[in-house]
């Protein structure tokens, strides 16, 4: 399996329009970022976790040739807003497309996006909606959706073998973290360094990830609060800071 990280920034992407701080005007790469997602691929097929504002650049960025199911942790504009972009795949693939959430995510897609769902003629993003209520098969391999506390609202992560890519946690209920036990890479957000009603802070991050012991994992969905070598340098060997393009 091959994981690339598509974006790795809050819902303002970094920089910030209109900041000035040291991160916003870093010349490091590692610095710019992308609204969050990554981009999973295994046996040929190419699976999107969220599609983002940024999702046209990001495909062009790191060569994205096809996306054959896209699966949603939650509909929050930096999640979902790049769904119209999914068109060029449908016209490439001849195909239409999987797109997987909760119930609740399916509704706010079929509200916000409700011109894809019109019998008008004109060019549109054809997929096909799938509701997540457990485990499903998503071309052979078992994907095994995680409760996640967005604050108070419950939304998904997903674990694909012994990987899971949890965004926008702020705390994990108990039966999710039996799931995600055992992992060999673990992606979780950590927002800023001080603390915030519906994300994690980086000390709140450290520590679940201390008690999920997973032998890797990767942070993703940051502010500007974060330069990539400073928190390199302050995170512990098998924690690192995700970045844009980053294949694993
Ligand atoms: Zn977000
Ligand atoms: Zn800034
Ligand atoms: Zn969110």
């Amino acid at each position: 399996m091959r994981i690339t990280f598509l974006g790795t920034g809050t819902a303002h992407g970094v920089p910030f329009i209109a900041c000035t701080c040291a991160v916003c005007t870093s010349k490091d790469p590692r610095n710019k970022r992308m609204r969050s997602s990554v981009y999973v691929e295994y046996d040929g097929r190419g699976v999107l976790i969220d599609a983002t504002p940024d999702l046209r650049t990001q495909a062009l960025a790191y060569g994205i040739q096809r996306v054959d199911a896209i699966l949603l942790t939650h509909s929050h504009a930096d999640h979902i807003h790049g769904l119209d972009d999914v068109r060029i795949f449908n016209f490439v693939q001849k195909a239409t497309i999987p797109l997987y959430g909760s119930k609740p995510v399916l509704k706010d897609v079929k509200t916000r996006f409700s011109y894809f769902f019109k019998k008008q003629p004109g060019w549109k993003p054809q997929v096909e909606l799938k509701e997540v209520n457990g485990y499903f098969d998503l071309f052979g391999k078992t994907v095994k959706p995680v409760v996640v506390n967005h604050g108070s609202q419950p939304i998904l992560g997903y674990r694909i073998d012994d990987f899971a890519y949890l965004t926008d946690c702020k705390s994990l209920p108990q039966e999710s973290k039996h799931k995600l036990q055992g992992l060999d890479i673990l992606v979780l957000n950590a927002l800023r360094r001080k603390e915030h009603d519906t994300h994690l802070s980086l000390d709140e991050a450290i520590a679940l990830i201390e008690e999920l012991c997973p032998r890797r994992a990767f942070i993703t969905h940051m502010s500007h609060d974060f330069d990539h070598e400073a928190l390199c340098k302050e995170l512990p060997a098998y924690i690192r800071p995700a970045y844009d393009g980053l294949v694993l």
